[in-house]
């Protein structure tokens, strides 16, 4: 975030300041502000976190003006109030914006009050589980159980039985105590099919406010965006238009003041509710910024220096429709836990802009950065617009083809996939989207037969290329030696083709006869082969390994053994090798540090119960059985800090 308002204040002609911790001594936002100062240790507490370090480096360089991003210190009203004593300015909306709308129970009795619809539910602070239960009751389950403090999809949790009410007030109760070190819970209706779609506000210092259209931010995993859209294929002009209104007498009853999203909740009858209001910048403005042609980061500097908004309301157009995608590090195919780790290789796609396309990627990470686990793992955010919906999410699936990241595991190919979801480019979203589509969690995407032909064919020419490559050496073998004859296995699938003598036009035929025709296929040393295939641009990873390639494509992951025919019927007598029986062992999940274990040696557990609590990344994951069965020995305590699958407990059948 820091490199983006960078950018924008570059372009101004504003002088930037960067704070850095240890952890980001190398970072991008201090290689690229004008100035940096160095704040303080790793963990956040001990540096952005701390406001009198922030306030220093702001007296050491003379900045006059503090934009404090997103997370950290962003909302924090205490903060704010700091800078003003030091006549420093928070480029942000003032205190008592802030404080009003920082707390959900707060904001949701102001935002009643101005007659902005909001979800039905308790709004007072929930003293013990059985208030809980009999608060719960009242409003009807399934109910959500939320911290009052919460924000970034932590500290909520669904309830649809009194039990699960007593359960997870508790844990909402803890894991906000931990996390944002306030414990007041309350409980409001859960709304069911729902569409997270919020408002983006602007306002300046003489009472101006205006709406610039809506985002749509159903697709999350844990409560938390990982894909975002404006507009919205759910809203039409007079929803759009109330729930604009709706915003903007919100933020017009605080007096608001810069950037701000008026969070909504909408129901399958188009029903919305206000959920929270964010008083900052939002991680995805970028939509926003490209269907409006808005730079919201220079408005909130233009704001900041006392300017009247220069657009109106009635100025405000959308056009187009632009789509983001958050990359993170994390592993798609182990329920989206965090990775952490060196970037052995990032090599976004190209950044273009025409008036078919525009691809911007939004990153603070370069090859051979380190991802640690003191943030939030987003390595970058990838947005594309296009001139209709079908336009953009086509965009974003070449970019993320071509978007090359190895050494940390990231979730490129679970977007990879849902951007070739039928259900996603019709927009028929819900929050549920990931559960429902993907019920036994991400296992990559499949590919159809024209594609898998593709890939077979990419691969026998990519491995013909390294054969005669050995040609120019003296002493090699003449090419009248090579065979032209290959097969492609993959899985269990098997593709035959016949290799013609010339490299000039590669044309390979299949085994029935079917020409294929690939142009510029896999450079040697490269990571993404970008070919042509009978006129379809398509860009592959690709790794070598032994006899074949490791490709990835779309969101699929495939091993490709190229070999000579002979040999691949004999591979069809080769054992399978099967995958150890690791349903003995219960294996910590993710880098993370055991906080309880529910159950000791000897227990008998059954299918579900929890086992143990491991956190990572200030998330509370609960470990739960998922047979019935004996536990056998226990290698883990409380407070140990374990690595990624390294053996909590072992069970014995019953
Ligand atoms: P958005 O609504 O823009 O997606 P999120 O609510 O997901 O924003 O949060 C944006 C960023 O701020 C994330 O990096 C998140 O971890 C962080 N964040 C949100 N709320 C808090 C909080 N109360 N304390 C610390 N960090 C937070
Ligand atoms: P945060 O501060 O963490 O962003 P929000 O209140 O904005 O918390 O909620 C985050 C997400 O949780 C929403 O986008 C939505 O998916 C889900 N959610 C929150 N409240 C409800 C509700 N009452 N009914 C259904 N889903 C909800
Ligand atoms: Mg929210």
């Amino acid at each position: 975030m820091a490199c983006r308002i960078i950018k924008t204040a570059r372009r101004m002609g504003v002088e930037t300041v960067a704070v850095y911790s240890d952890a980001d001594k190398d970072a991008l936002h201090v290689k690229m502000a004008d100035e940096a100062v160095h704040i303080g240790a790793a963990p956040a507490g001990e540096s952005y976190l701390d406001m009198e370090k922030i306030v220093a480096a702001c007296r050491e360089t003379g900045a006059v003006a503090v934009h404090p991003g997103y997370g950290f210190l962003s909302e924090n009203a205490a903060f704010a109030e700091r800078l003003r004593q030091e006549g420093i300015y928070f480029i942000g909306p003032p205190v008592k914006a802030i404080e009003a709308m920082g707390d959900k129970i707060t904001s949701k009795t102001i935002a009643a009050e101005a007659g902005v619809s909001t979800v039905p539910g308790h709004m007072g602070v929930i003293e013990s589980a059985a208030e809980a239960v009999k608060i719960a009751k009242k409003i009807g389950y399934p109910v959500m159980i939320k911290a009052s403090a919460g924000g970034g999809g932590k500290g909520m949790r669904v309830a649809k039985s009194d039990k699960e009410v007593k359960e997870g007030f508790e844990r909402a109760k803890s894991e906000a105590a931990s996390s944002f070190g306030d414990d007041r819970v309350f409980i409001e209706k859960f709304i069911e099919e729902p569409r997270h779609i919020e408002i983006q506000v602007l306002a300046d210092g003489q009472g101006n406010c205006i709406s610039l259209g809506e985002r749509e931010c159903s697709i999350q995993r844990r409560n938390q965006k990982v894909i975002e859209e404006a507009p919205s294929p759910f809203l039409d002009a007079e929803t759009r238009a109330k729930m604009g209104a709706q915003a903007v007498t919100l933020a017009k009853a605080v007096n608001y003041v810069s950037a701000g999203t008026v969070e909504f909740i909408v129901d399958k009858e188009k029903n919305f509710y206000f959920l929270e209001m964010n008083t900052r910048l939002q991680v995805e403005h970028p939509v926003t910024e490209l269907v409006t042609g808005i730079d919201l980061v220079e408005e909130m500097l233009k704001i900041a220096d006392g300017q009247a908004l220069s657009i109106k309301q009635e100025d405000v157009t959308l056009d187009g429709w632009a789509v983001e995608a958050r990359i993170y590090a994390e592993d798609p195919y182990r329920n989206f836990l965090p990775s952490t780790g060196r970037l052995k290789r990032y090599r976004p796609p190209t950044e273009e802009a025409s008036a078919q396309l525009v691809v911007r990627n939004d990153t603070g990470v370069f090859e051979g950065a380190e991802i640690s686990p003191y943030y939030d793992p987003m390595i970058a955010k990838l947005v594309t617009w296009g001139p209709s919906r079908l336009a953009a999410i086509d965009g974003l699936a070449v970019s993320l083809d071509q978007f090359d990241i190895d050494g940390v595991g990231n979730n490129i190919p679970f977007l990879a996939a849902v951007m070739q979801q039928e259900r996603f480019r019709e927009g028929h979203l819900t929050t549920n989207y990931i559960a429902e589509e993907f019920p036994e969690g991400f296992t990559g995407a499949l590919l159809d037969e024209d594609t898998m032909l593709t890939m077979a064919a990419l691969a026998c020419r990519a491995a013909f290329q390294l054969e005669t490559r050995g040609f120019a050496h003296p002493g090699a073998m003449t090419q009248q030696h090579v065979t032209t004859e290959r097969s492609v296995l993959i899985g269990d699938r098997r593709w035959d083709f016949s290799i013609p003598k010339s490299d000039e036009s590669f044309v390979l035929m299949t085994s029935e006869g079917q020409p294929l025709l690939i142009e510029d296929g896999w450079q040697p040393g490269a990571s993404v082969a970008a070919t042509e295939i009978d006129g379809k641009m398509l860009y592959v990873r690709m790794d070598r390994i032994t006899s074949g390639f490791r490709m990835r494509y779309r969101g699929a992951d495939l091993v490709a053994k190229v070999v000579l025919p002979h040999v691949a019927d004999l591979m069809r007598h080769m054992p399978k090798k099967s995958p150890p029986d690791m349903s003995k062992f219960l294996l910590c999940p993710m880098p993370g540090q055991v906080i309880r274990l529910d159950v000791k040696e000897g227990d008998i557990v059954e299918d579900g119960q929890p086992l143990a609590i491991v956190e990572a990344m200030k998330m509370e994951n609960v470990l739960r059985a998922e047979r019935r069965a004996k536990v056998a020995r226990i290698n883990a305590a409380a407070g140990d800090v374990l690595a990624v699958d390294a053996v909590i407990m072992e069970f014995e059948a019953v």
